[in-house]
Formats: C-alpha cells, structure tokens, sequence
C-alpha cells in the first residue's frame, strides 16, 4: 500500500510532504522496482551531466581569456564534446546545455539547434516513481567543480555507467584547466607587476640620465663664461683646469674637459696620450714667446694661447699628412676641437700643430 502510494506521487517533493503519509519518499532502494531504479539512475545522471557541462564551459571560458596551454582547453573540450553527445543519446532529445555548442560538434547539430527549443526537464522521470533524497540534483549556478556521478545505488543501464565516466573525465580535465588558469592569472599578474617596475625604473634612470645631461651643460655654459672677465694672458690659474693626462696643461675648464676625452680615443687608437707643448700662455709668456719665434707668435694679448683656448700638439700632429694629424682632423671636431683655417693646410699661416677649442 505504501509503495502504491509512492509510485503515485509525482516527482515533486512537495507532494510527498502534502500527503501527509511521512516516511514514504524515502523508500530504501532495494524495495523500488528494477526498472525504476535504472530510470532513476539515468535521470540523475543526466542532470548530473548537464551541470558538469556547464561548469566545464564556464572553466573552459575562464582558461581561454588567460591564454593557458592550448593542448589542456582542447582535451577538456574534446571530453565536454564526449559528454554532450552521451547527453543527446540518454535523453533522445538535445540537451539542456546546448547553447553554447563546442567547436568540435557538428554543423548539422549545430543546424538541428535552431529549430529545437531546449526543453526544460527533457529528463524522462516515471512520474510514479518516489522521490530518494539522494538522486535529487540541484539545479544550482554553476558550481565551484564538477559534479560527479554517484557510484550505483541500484539497478542501472550502460548509459549511466557511461555518463559517469565521462562526467569523471571532464571533472578531471575542468579541474586541470581551472588550476592552470588561476596558475596563469598569477603569472600574469606578478608579471604586469616587474613590467611596471621595471618600466619605472627604466623611467627614473632617463630622468637621472637627463638631469646629468642638462647638469653637464649648465656647467659647461657656466666654465664658458667664467673667463669673460679677465684679459687675454691675464687669467688667474685658479681659474684654470688641467688634463688628466699632462700636469702641465692649463686651459678654459670647458675646454679641458673635452680634451681629456679627446686623448682617451687618441690613446685607444695610437696607444700613448696627445703631446702638448703649450697650453694656456701668459701675457708675459706671449712677449717672450714673440721675442724668441718672432713670426711664429701671435702679437701679444691676440693669442688664443691667452685665453685658455688653444694647445700646440706634438707627437707627430705637428705635421700635415701624418696618421697623427690625419686622425685629429678627423676625430677631434667632434670634441669642438679644430685646426683653425689660417692655421690649415693652404691657410694664412699653416701650423699643424695649433689646435683650438669652439665650444
Ligand atoms: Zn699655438
């Protein structure tokens, strides 16, 4: 009798706690008939199948906007494709989670999808058969995993067993997608994190590197005019700088500063420093200079000499057309050092080896 009554009720739960016969849902599963049992199972499996989709899809979703290994979308999407086509075979109708169709499924089942409106409970549940707590499936949002199939209760068909294993296989592969993609996220972001680092350190250094730049030429416009107060031959030695390469060598700070640069690329190229002979010149050096070279001095308080400007070079640059010179007129104006024109070759008054800066 109490059977009877249970076969009777709908699926619904609500009929049984309307009934008012307590305790008839909840017959063991050995006293329900085989081929409910088996219905039962498949109808549980079939929820439970669709729900698995739908969390795979949404996995899949959320692995293919992080760009994980492809290899791993491709196997779940194969295994969620699998599951799908079980899902068709057990229900004979198109499955509830057909919406949005792998690309793996067919352009005639794809076609078949716009005419079929998806059924709401395409699951074929004996409408007799009592409700057991265990096989009732929520249809919940999708879930934080996969649900699986439960292992049998009862009495089942190949189709349930399939569905199980085919659900399992997507749990397995959903799972392995969605570490991966929180995997990559994490990358991703630790990632974005030393790129912008880096970006402002790269940034801090350019603004350093600029503000060296912008330093090196306010000093050098600032040692530009720092002689403009004193008259040719007339300039303190304080207010003079010397080479590294040569203690005797005083000249404009400006214009030391670059030869010393210009005498690195002249050691790496010939192996010795620049030979100068004269550097900054004295007014009382220019009168002694005129006394004793005569035509080869400037007049005294005209020389360039005397205004910490000019050097006379040596070592084989005082003289036209040798490697020395060749080198000199080739490398040195890029330092704003440079043969003036009457001191060149065909000038007013060729010496080879008197070299003035222009910066
Ligand atoms: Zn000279």
């Amino acid at each position: 009798m109490v059977a009877a009554l249970a076969l009777s009720m709908c699926v619904m739960v609500t009929v049984s706690a309307t009934a008012g016969e307590g305790g008839s849902a909840l017959i063991p599963t050995a006293l329900v008939p085989g081929a409910v049992q088996v219905e039962r199972a498949r109808a549980g499996a079939v929820d439970v199948a669709a729900d698995a989709i739908e969390v795979a899809q949404t996995v899949q979703a959320e692995g293919a906007q992080v760009a994980i290994d492809a290899a791993q979308l491709e196997a779940l999407q194969a295994a969620t494709a699998r599951l799908d086509e079980l899902l068709v075979e057990a229900t004979g109708e198109e499955p509830v989670v057909s919406r949005d169709v792998p690309a793996s499924r067919s352009g005639d089942r794809a076609a078949e999808d716009v005419t079929a409106t998806a059924p709401a409970a395409p699951v074929a549940v004996d409408p007799t058969a009592p409700i057991d707590p265990a096989s009732v499936f929520e249809q919940t949002p999708a879930p934080p995993t996969v649900p699986l199939v439960p292992p049998a209760a009862g009495k089942e068909d190949e189709t349930t067993a399939e569905l199980r294993e085919a659900v399992a296989e997507v749990a397995t592969l959903t799972s392995t997608v969605r570490q991966s993609a929180e995997a990559k996220r994490v990358a991703d972001t630790a990632a974005a994190a030393q790129a912008a680092a880096e970006a402002a350190a790269a940034q801090a250094a350019a603004d350093a590197a600029a503000q060296a730049v912008a330093a090196q030429q306010a000093q050098r416009a600032a040692w530009k005019q720092s002689l403009l107060g004193y008259a040719n031959g007339k300039i303190p030695d304080s207010a003079l700088c010397g080479v590294s390469f040569d203690a005797s060598v005083r000249l404009r700070c400006d214009a030391a500063e670059q030869l010393d640069v210009l005498n690195v690329a002249y050691r790496a190229q010939f192996g010795s420093d620049l030979v100068v002979n004269d550097s900054y010149r004295s007014y009382a050096g220019q009168v002694a200079c005129k006394r004793t070279k005569g035509y080869l001095c400037a007049t005294p308080g005209t020389s360039n000499h005397g205004s910490g400007i000019a050097v006379d070079l040596g070592g084989g640059i005082d003289s036209f057309g040798t490697r020395q010179h060749r080198w000199m007129a080739a490398h040195a104006p890029d330092l704003s050092w440079g043969l003036p024109s009457w001191a060149a070759w065909g000038g007013s008054k060729p010496e080879a080896w008197h070299w003035e800066y222009t910066g």
